[in-house]
């Protein structure tokens, strides 16, 4: 879906990316970690042509991105920012319906449209579409924000930090809804974040920039797997890593035959992080997991979960 292909940006003497080699794949989403100044943006923008390379090349379905007109080709692309941009003097409706409007799209079709993607993103019409902006919280604004991008339904949506100013129960909601989202539409994400935690609630897949330059990529899994190294091992907290590897790991991945009956109950697709949590909310060494097809459910242990590697 995305390729960079040894893509550079360059400010005088410093590169801000620095040949970058990497591969989207369609309908997965692919998480940018990185510290602050690390090069996501920089890299992001490249991809809309907000920032041109000054060496290499961006393909957005095996074609460059260089040779397409930058206004069309943000048309195609849902572009996702921190501080959300709506228009203040635009009510909702009107703001999720920029762009079906610069497309010529019948009113009725813009009308159904907005009434779809406020309730794609857990906000009631009625409620919602005639607000101002300011009529908003943030986490309000940002889900709105998030319906503008997905208005003309774009295969493609870049999100640059866009929960970073929530608060942390707003944030993991917004999280759930992404996700959700994902899973109904199918779209292609690339996400910017500076927050571990963030990262691994969403990525199917993880890029990690250092200094402009990617020094990991890959499933979550696999890229915390043993004793992650160097620059990794830095972004993600040394004294945290073997918390974070649980995110990455499926709950039944060490579930044991056994009579689960009166044990605290995870949902089916908890991560091993997800079972810690409801251990120590609990109170209890051991947890239940239910029956799902494919896998016959079981029981959980602390001391399986506490020697895992
Ligand atoms: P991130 O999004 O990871 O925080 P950025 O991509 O915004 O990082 O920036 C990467 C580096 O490039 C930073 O050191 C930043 O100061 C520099 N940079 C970004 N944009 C410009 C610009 N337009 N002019 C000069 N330097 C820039
Ligand atoms: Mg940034």
């Amino acid at each position: 879906m995305i390729r960079f292909e040894g893509v550079s940006r360059r400010y005088g003497e410093q590169a801000a990316v620095d040949r970058v080699t990497l591969e989207v794949p369609r309908g997965s989403i692919c998480v940018l970690l990185g510290e602050s100044g690390s090069g996501k943006s920089t890299l992001m923008r490249m991809v809309n042509r907000l920032v041109e390379p000054s060496a290499g090349r961006v393909l957005v379905d095996g074609r460059d991105v260089a040779g397409a007109d930058p206004e069309e080709l943000r048309r195609g692309i849902g572009y996702v920012i921190q501080s959300v941009g709506l228009f203040p003097h635009w009510r909702v409706a009107d703001n999720i319906a920029t762009v079906p409007r610069l497309l010529g799209w019948e009113p009725a079709r813009i009308a159904a449209r907005v009434e779809t993607l406020l309730e794609l993103v857990g906000l009631e019409a009625t409620l919602f579409r005639d607000r101002f902006p300011h009529e908003l919280s943030g986490g309000q604004a940002q889900r709105v924000g998030l319906a503008r991008a997905l208005a003309a339904d774009p295969p493609l949506l870049l999100m640059d930090e866009p929960f970073s100013a929530l608060d942390p129960g707003t944030r993991r909601g917004l999280q759930v809804a992404l996700r959700e989202i994902h899973a109904e539409t199918g779209k292609t994400i690339l996400f910017v974040t500076h927050d571990v935690e963030e990262a691994l609630a969403l990525a199917d897949r993880l890029a990690v920039l250092d200094q402009g330059q990617l020094v990991a990529q890959g499933r979550p899994a696999a890229l915390l797997e043993g004793a992650a190294q160097g620059p990794v091992r830095r972004i993600f907290g040394e004294e945290s890593l073997a918390f974070h590897r649980l995110a990455t790991l499926p709950a039944r991945s060490l579930a044991r035959v056994g009579d689960a009956d009166a044990l605290p109950m995870l949902p089916a697709d908890a991560t091993l992080k997800q079972a810690l949590m409801l251990m120590l909310s609990e109170n209890s060494a051991r947890l239940a997991l239910p029956a799902e097809a494919g896998f016959g459910g079981g029981t959980l242990h602390w001391t399986d979960l506490v020697t895992a590697r």
